[in-house]
């Protein structure tokens, strides 16, 4: 079985969010389809892990914005690689409160929809979220972002800050200098450590950043190489 046969299905990005009380929590999500058109349902893949499960799960609601092709890595970070039960991932993001006063994510949407839970299915690490359709609104005419266009665009970017070096000297010292440089992903904060390598990503310790292959992806968030930083 070629397991990379599953990533030929294709999917697009949204942030699920639901709220326990006062308590509110989104989180991104690739795996929602609608189900059926009368009475219109849709399906989300939950992982039980997540505390947007645990909202929804006890408000039996969840809503779901279908982010564009605009929408920039940091935002898809904070929903997408970090927990609520850490960070307010509404902090700097624009919300409103739904007919069911549930939060919808504005921010980077281009539609949402309410949907109160009518089914759920254990399936195993996730749950699946069946929801018949309370309401639903299109806010903008970008296009939807897919998650191909995420992950292609993603390995698109060229490093912002690439060194050019004058002379052969010059790029010696400085790559000498840069063998002990950390590495910050600016998505989820994962600190490449040259001396410890990344053993299970199949980088041996002692390689510096700048030897690490081009398709290497950050072993907490899954960015590729030009979403790193230098450590400061
Ligand atoms: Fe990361």
């Amino acid at each position: 079985m070629n397991p990379k046969t599953l990533h030929k299905i294709s999917y697009g990005l949204y942030v699920i969010c639901s709220k326990n009380g006062e308590k509110i929590n989104g989180q991104i999500a690739n795996a929602l389809f609608q189900v059926t058109s009368e009475p219109p349902t849709i399906a989300v893949s939950i992982n039980k892990q997540n505390l947007t499960h645990e909202y929804i799960k006890k408000s039996n609601f969840f809503t779901v914005s279908i982010l564009s092709e605009n929408t920039p890595m940091i935002f898809i970070g904070n929903f997408g690689f970090k927990s609520g039960r850490d960070i307010d991932k509404f902090k700097d993001v624009e919300y409103k409160l739904g007919k069911a006063k549930m939060p919808i994510v504005l921010d980077n949407t281009l539609a949402c929809i309410e949907a109160k839970v009518i089914d759920k299915i254990d399936a195993g690490t996730h749950t699946i979220f069946i929801g018949k359709v309370e309401d639903a609104e299109i806010l903008s005419e970008d296009k939807s972002m897919t998650y191909e266009y995420y992950h292609k665009v993603k390995g698109g970017f060229s490093p912002k800050t690439a060194p050019t070096y004058s002379s052969m000297v010059d790029k010696k010292t400085k790559k000498e200098e840069e063998k002990m440089n950390k590495y910050v992903c600016k998505v989820c904060g994962y600190v490449y450590d040259p001396e410890k390598g990344d053993p299970d990503g199949g980088i041996a310790p002692g390689t510096k950043f700048e030897d690490i292959p081009d398709e290497w992806v950050c072993p907490i968030c899954g960015v590729g190489k030009e979403d790193f930083e230098k450590e400061k």
